[in-house]
């Protein structure tokens, strides 16, 4: 009785020791999840700061207007669940909420959709402003840097044409929507250098591309994005064909359709506009399929008039045994295009900007823009609803079945 006694005592105290020391090895190993990220949307700012200060990272606070609640955490710089180090630099953005009418927010505002043809890296153009031709059709890259950092400091944020066209403008509250298109897919639009020991295409800073880099580095928050409109010739470097139609999709630019030869579509047959379109998008099916927007920039803007026969030929078509849909055509335009929530608006004809100077008159840059600040679209932070003021309501159509929001 008494050794069995004795059993039990040491097997207790056993039993003890090994939690002890499994409570002490849990204790002083370090947690593996107190080095990863958490998620702070929706948690206050005075969480954010300790979670900051006890892991020693440097804490950043900047506000943003947004639909959310005033004065939650609606965004953070580093992923949940990636691991964080001491030093680190924690970025968070809290919401202001939304006063609609200090921020002007007007969703049936016009949208500018700017043209641009070639972008030319020299300083000694003869002709006005950063104009490279007498038309303003070319330009120095000097002016294109100038144009972008217009359009940043005055409020506009890029968005791609394809979404433009689909309804859905996704630009922070207060500020306004911006399209870049270029036509002709000349060499200078994005300029290949030579290849990379990886295989990688080189692309010269200069070209279009390049100045559209750098400010994405420049303003991560401008959400660069462009549509280039091609013909046959691609891009004028075809043993670089498939390269760069890939490296554009794959960061984030569009490649459109502007017919096989650049042709006058008031002078073609039927037969032969068909062609023109279909061979383009055929083309463009061989490298990168699925990936291109089937929007037609029209040539010479021709063929001018929607009632023209081959305009039916230029929206749908067969060529070679594949059938073809355009969604929207764009115009060799003058002015800002409404807003795709508006009763006016008609995504099959839409108007363009021509980016070029002229002093401020013919509908230059400067025109346009000023005229825009009388009745500019400016969002409401939200791509899921539409808000306007109350007295613009009727000018809004809801053919985007998106719910209607007025102030
Ligand atoms: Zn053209």
């Amino acid at each position: 009785m008494k050794r069995k006694l004795n059993v039990n005592r040491v097997l207790i105290a056993l039993i003890i020791l090994v939690v002890l020391i499994v409570l002490i090895v849990y204790l002083l190993t370090p947690n593996k999840k107190d080095n990863l990220m958490i998620d702070l949307t929706n948690k206050t700012v005075d969480e954010a700061k300790e979670f900051a200060s006890s892991h020693n990272l440097n804490l950043e606070i900047k506000e943003k207007y947004s639909p959310a609640l005033k004065d939650t955490i609606i965004e953070q710089n580093i992923e949940v669940d990636k691991e964080i180090n001491e030093g680190d630099n924690l970025v968070i953005y809290v919401s202001l909420g939304i006063n609609y009418e200090e921020l002007k927010v007007d969703e049936s505002g016009d949208v500018p959709i700017m043209m641009y043809h070639g972008i030319h890296n020299i300083t000694d153009n003869k002709y006005t402003g950063g104009n490279v031709d007498v038309d303003g059709y070319q330009r120095t890259k000097e002016a294109f840097e100038k144009d972008l950092e217009f359009y940043y400091k005055s409020g506009y944020r890029m968005i791609r044409l394809e979404d433009y066209v689909n309804g859905i403008i996704d630009v922070e509250a207060g500020l306004s929507p911006i399209i870049i298109t270029f036509d002709d897919g000349l060499e200078n639009n994005i300029k290949v250098t030579g290849l990379d020991e990886d295989g990688n295409i080189i692309i010269d800073p200069n070209c279009a591309i390049g100045v559209l880099e750098s400010f994405k580095k420049k303003y991560p928050d401008f959400n660069v994005t462009a549509t280039f409109f091609v013909n046959g010739g691609l891009f004028q470097q075809s043993e670089y064909n498939e390269k760069i139609l890939n490296w554009l999709v794959d960061n984030g630019y569009d490649i459109g359709n502007h017919s096989y030869s650049h042709a006058d579509f008031t002078s073609i047959s039927k037969e032969q506009a068909v062609q023109e379109i279909g061979s383009v998008y055929n083309l463009l099916d061989k490298y990168i399929p699925s990936k291109y927007v089937n929007i037609v920039a029209l040539p010479f803007g021709s063929p001018y008039d929607k009632d023209h026969d081959n305009f039916n030929s230029i929206l749908k078509g067969s060529y070679n045994g594949k059938e073809y849909q355009t969604i929207a055509t764009l115009r060799v335009g003058w002015e800002a295009e409404s807003s795709p929530f508006s009763n006016d608006f008609d995504k099959t004809f839409l108007k363009r900007i021509r980016a070029y100077d002229n002093n401020g008159v013919e509908f230059d840059i400067e025109m346009n823009f000023k005229i825009l600040e009388n009745n500019r679209y400016i969002s409401d932070g939200d791509k899921n609803t539409i808000t306007v003021p109350k007295d613009k309501e009727n000018e809004i159509s809801n053919s985007y079945k998106l719910p209607i929001k007025t102030y």
